[in-house]
């Protein structure tokens, strides 16, 4: 199978040497494999993504020695494949409207018989308010989440041999990136604990970030992702939408993340640390690739 990965950058500030670092991780490793990197822009975040910063994006890209097939693809032509597949889940049975705050989250994980609210991908797990709901009961004001824990138990009957054939590696994934390397499995109770009933579309877009990727990644015949290991939780969500959808599951590579010098993850408002900063500074591209702690521009 060719080798297939993406960079996915959301144009919602200047690139910065983390995902320089991610960029060239991608680039490299497809270009070892005789492979390609794609580029995808991720800005369903209509309100946050500018076009002058996917046209910087490019030119970042450009500089640092990259290049991916066009057209690129972008979220923001997409939403009504999100919908369809937001349409299916519905159908399942799986899906709830949620109209609670993030003030009405926290005030329920505070009741005494809560215990200590757990932080998950998406921040705090759910407790569950509305996920009696039905979606007939749906206002334009609300959220939808998906009910993980019948989307497991969905998952896990299909699993049981005799029953009906589904794949044996549900609800699994290979990473070979070099903190978590191995086989993950995520269970009911990880997913109930650990994750809660994540949004799948917000108000304002009708898709979440999680939704979005597994259908772009599935379009895009992505053989393997190559991203930041911040998202290593998050896999879990995506592995299992892949399997409620029957889409194909990609091998799954999370590399370390750029710090700056106090150990803190750099962020988008770190303009200090822009591609941009350095290239109006006059660095070189090889001189960011020794940055980021890659070699010379040849990895193979
Ligand atoms: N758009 C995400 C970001 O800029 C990356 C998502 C992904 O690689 O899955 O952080």
């Amino acid at each position: 199978m060719t080798y297939v990965t993406r960079f996915a950058p959301s144009p919602t500030g200047p690139l910065h040497l983390g995902h320089a670092f991610s960029a060239l991780t991608a680039f490299d490793r497809a270009r070892a494999r005789g492979g390609t990197m794609l580029l995808r822009i991720e800005d369903i975040d209509a309100e946050r993504s500018r076009p002058e910063w996917e046209a910087l994006i490019y030119d970042d890209l450009a500089w640092l020695g990259l290049d991916w097939p066009k057209p690129v693809m972008r979220q923001s032509d997409r939403l009504l494949a999100y919908r369809a597949a937001l349409d299916r889940l519905v159908a399942m049975g799986l899906c709830f409207p949620c109209r609670c705050s993030r003030g009405d989250i926290r005030a329920a994980l505070s009741a005494p018989q809560e215990g200590a609210p757990v932080h998950g991908p998406d921040g705090l797990v759910y407790p569950g308010t509305c996920r009696g709901r039905p979606m007939s009961d749906a206002a334009s004001t609300d959220v939808i989440r998906l009910n993980i824990s019948a989307a497991v138990r969905r998952l896990e009957r299909q699993r049981r041999p005799g029953l009906s054939p589904g794949p044996p590696s549900a609800l699994s994934f290979t990473e070979t990136g070099p903190l978590h390397g191995g086989r993950h499995c995520l269970s009911g109770v990880i997913a109930a604990n650990g994750i809660g009933d994540v949004i799948l579309a917000r108000r304002d877009i009708g898709t979440s970030y999680h939704l979005s990727v597994v259908i772009d990644d599935a379009a895009q015949g992505i053989t393997e992702v190559v991203r930041g290991a911040d998202l290593f939780d998050a896999t879990h969500i995506h592995v299992l939408l892949q399997d409620l959808l029957g889409l194909p599951r990609p091998v799954y590579h999370h590399h370390a993340l750029i710090r700056d010098d106090a150990g803190k993850r750099l962020a988008k408002r770190d303009d200090a640390r822009s591609i941009r900063r350095y290239r109006e500074d006059g660095l070189s591209p090889a001189e960011v690739r020794r940055m980021v702690g890659l070699g010379g521009p040849d990895p193979s």
